[in-house]
């Protein structure tokens, strides 16, 4: 619930625990949410009953994670079935369960207030849609998120609410942030943040690793997972995936032009600088918030965390290149941030032959459709759940950058 602790740095499990023998040789039993509850069980067991954890698993996996193949050898794990058509839709989801879970017997309804430059607030608002006793105010810059972000923020109405607000992301987060400071509006509302850093949005990333593994026909082949970073919070979950006993031989840090951590694993120098803008922008960090988590199950150790994960960056050129020659050899279309985990891991295959690959492929193409469709010359299909959105109205409050305007209403939200 807190999010962040008060010496300015991430939680993190004090110990990494390991799952039940017998649960990875016999992982084609379970379903995906069994799999969820098995997890949760080992990490968060004994601060929640095991009926809640239950229904808590049943709720945050809904939708399907399925696993792919190009090649005997090259597996894509498709994260984009929730309902934004994104991975966050797992973390979003859980924390929502979570919340409400922790938020049970309170008569005053808990506000979350999030900033987002388009995918974060889409992810969240799908989330805690409808979950009791939370509503969500969302904070989007005016003019700053693309058509059909802005649908996903505006049209659910209900417990979400859309702030329209003329100025840039970085406002929307300042206001975010002021308000969190603010005696007078933290004696009258409860607030909390739905920040990606939050553990809870960690969690139930590891699931997916799991459920992958669960779903390779050939298991004996050594197994490398290819995650396209930014705040590396995805790759993050598959190191506590792995700690918890998934065997996993190696994992690749793949990354756009923003490429610290890249060029952390090759020189041992870590170099945080401004974010570049890239196709592939969900990516565009220079300074990964989970970077610290990475050094903490490394014991700051560049040495072991070397040995464990490997790191490769590209250009949006080389990006674009791999999702039409993707396309135009098997069918399959990649969105730009799945392409820099696929051309990670061809290069990590050239100089270790006998390995198989999942790569994660994070959003759908439909999410960055101009440059999918520019890129392999052919129209691309949009879900159903996110075509709809055309259709509805939006719903948004126009606000000002100013500090007590937006106090003001927050007051009598
Ligand atoms: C957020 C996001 C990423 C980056 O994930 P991290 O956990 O921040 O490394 C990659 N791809 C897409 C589509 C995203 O939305």
């Amino acid at each position: 619930m807190k999010g962040l602790p008060n010496d300015n740095g991430l939680f993190m499990p004090s110990k990494i625990p390991s799952l039940p023998k017998g649960f990875f040789d016999n992982i084609e039993q379970y379903s995906f949410s069994e799999i969820a509850l098995e997890i949760c069980r080992t990490l968060i067991g004994d601060i929640i009953s095991d009926d809640k954890l239950q229904s808590i698993a049943k709720h945050a996996v809904n939708f399907p994670a399925p696993l792919v193949s190009l090649d005997e050898r090259t597996h894509i794990l498709e994260l984009f079935h929730g309902p934004s058509l994104a991975f966050k839709d797992f973390g979003a989801r859980f924390m929502a369960q979570l919340m409400s879970h922790f938020n049970r017997g309170e008569d005053k309804e808990l506000t979350i207030l999030v900033a987002t430059s388009g995918d974060t607030g889409g992810a969240v608002a799908a989330g805690f849609y409808k979950t009791p006793g939370i509503r969500v105010v969302i904070l989007y810059p005016s003019g700053k998120v693309s058509h059909l972000q802005e649908k996903q923020l505006t049209t659910l109405g209900h417990n979400i609410t859309a702030l329209e607000i003329d100025g840039t992301f970085d406002d929307c987060q300042a206001l975010v942030k002021q308000a969190f400071l603010d005696k007078d509006l933290n004696y009258k509302q409860r607030l909390s943040s739905a920040n990606s850093i939050n553990i809870a949005r960690l969690i139930p990333q590891s699931f997916y690793y799991v459920e992958a593994y669960k779903q390779l026909q050939d298991k004996s082949t050594p197994l490398v997972f290819s995650i396209p970073s930014g705040n590396f919070g995805n790759l993050t979950a598959g190191l506590m995936a792995s700690k918890m006993g998934l065997p996993v031989d190696q994992f690749i840090a793949a990354t756009n032009a923003n490429d610290v951590v890249p060029e952390y694993l090759s020189t041992g120098k870590y170099t945080p600088r401004p974010s570049v803008r890239t196709l592939s922008n969900a990516m565009d960090v220079g300074n990964p918030s989970n970077f610290a988590r990475m050094l903490d199950i490394y014991c700051s150790t560049w040495n072991n965390m070397k040995e464990e994960i490997s790191g490769y960056s590209y250009g949006d050129q080389e990006t674009t290149a791999a999702v039409k020659a993707v396309f135009d050899s098997t069918g399959y279309i990649l969105d730009p941030h799945g392409a820099v985990g696929y051309l990670a891991f061809k290069d990590y295959q050239k100089s270790n032959k006998n390995v198989q690959g999942i790569i994660l492929e994070t959003a759908h193409p439909a999410k960055f459709i101009d440059t999918v469709e520019e890129t392999i010359g052919q129209s691309v299909n949009i879900p159903e759940r996110l075509a709809i959105l055309a259709d509805k109205t939006k719903v948004a409050i126009p606000m000002s950058i100013d500090f007590a305007s937006f106090k003001e209403w927050l007051m009598e939200f």
